[in-house]
């Protein structure tokens, strides 16, 4: 057993703690108390101090992230908008056909070692490949992985979803540290078909959509057109089929079911306060990505709304396509200096407790 002590102590689900200690045994905390109570079998074993600044707290959560991404750091520069930035990354994306490439595994063990080393204990990780499944628990690195799907003119969405659940059995055991499910991607890039059978045919598992992110996003679901038409158009993607629903992105998704406490909707920079109490009515999670939303085009998000409204707030980093690293604690910084009004104390909730939730 090793007890450690620190200034302060923050459980979280807590008040703080003044002179703060935790004990240790085969890497779980057993016991923990402040300077009014002593630790269990006096300082047997006790770490060092850790500092009159530090405190002690549970890892944090990064609800929304893409590994396998990783090798994209500092390749896709910040874009005046959304449509630029997604076109570099479908134009490099196009350039690494192999998910299994040397420097690409590379690339996610540094990120992987990265986030540990900034304190993330748990990871919401969207992934195509699949590549990072099996390395996350290699790594020992708590993570549910969602397997995400996409395809505008997807007709058959049962055999597509159907072949990604095979995809996930083949994967072999993963747990206790990794769990997985299927996903959809998000309105503009997945079709109504398809939508439905990853409602029908998931269940009540989890997932994970990118939801409201830009404002060409909302555009296209009001009118059709836009820069998202054209970007579908220009990789062979295009529906002439398809109308647009005319409502919001939240009301989209509902129309398939997949409105409810097992989603984990991501970035919402674009919605209204009516569709973010929509999303707490339903007890969904919003997974706010602040620096990812500035690098990639599509605004600061309203985050005091976020957190006026209700709903549960989580806080992921996205990928290294647009974040230039996956320290959750700057993510921390840039809420605080965008909602100044926030409560630390509730922060640091979405950071730990709401993430592990979510997840
Ligand atoms: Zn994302």
């Amino acid at each position: 057993m090793v007890v450690h002590r620190a200034a302060w102590l923050l459980p979280i689900a807590a008040p703080p703690i003044r002179g703060g200690w935790v004990t240790v045994e085969q890497g779980r905390v057993v016991a923990l108390g402040g300077e009014s109570d002593a630790p269990p079998d006096g300082n047997a074993g006790a770490a060092p101090f850790a500092g009159g600044a530090a405190v002690i707290m549970p890892s944090l959560v990064n609800a929304h992230t893409h590994l396998e991404l990783s090798y994209m750091r500092g390749l896709v520069p910040p874009a005046a908008s959304f449509d630029a930035w997604v076109r570099t990354l479908i134009s490099l994306r196009a350039k690494y056909p192999d998910p299994l490439a040397a420097d690409i595994i590379q690339s996610v063990r540094d990120a992987v070692a990265e986030a540990r080393a900034a304190g993330t204990g748990l990871i919401g990780d969207t992934s195509n490949t699949l590549v990072t499944a099996r390395m996350l628990r290699d790594l020992r690195m708590p993570a549910h992985v969602f397997h995400e799907v996409l395809g505008f003119r997807v007709t058959d969405g049962i055999e597509a979803v159907s072949a990604a659940r095979r995809r996930l059995e083949g994967l072999g055991e993963l747990e206790p540290d990794v769990r997985v499910s299927v996903t959809p991607h998000a309105p503009y890039s997945v079709s109504p078909a398809l939508f439905m059978a990853v409602a029908n045919e998931t269940g009540n598992t989890l997932t994970s959509i990118h939801l409201g992110e830009s404002p060409e996003e909302v555009h296209f679901l009001q009118h059709g057109g836009g820069p998202i038409q054209a970007a579908l158009e220009s990789v062979g993607a295009w529906n002439p089929l398809w109308t647009p629903p005319r409502c919001g992105p939240v009301e989209y998704i509902d129309k398939f079911g997949l409105l409810g406490d097992r989603l984990l909707a991501v970035h919402g920079v674009q919605l209204s306060y009516r569709e973010l109490a929509q999303l707490c009515g339903a007890g969904a999670t919003l997974v706010t990505c602040p620096r990812s939303n500035r690098w990639v085009g599509a605004g600061s998000p309203p985050v005091e709304q976020f957190y006026a409204s209700g709903v549960r707030v989580a806080i992921g980093t996205d990928s290294l396509a647009s974040v230039g690293d996956l320290n959750l604690f700057a993510e921390l910084a840039e809420i605080r200096a965008l909602g100044p009004s926030i409560p630390a104390r509730a922060i640091l909730d979405s950071a730990t407790r709401i993430g592990a939730e979510a997840l």
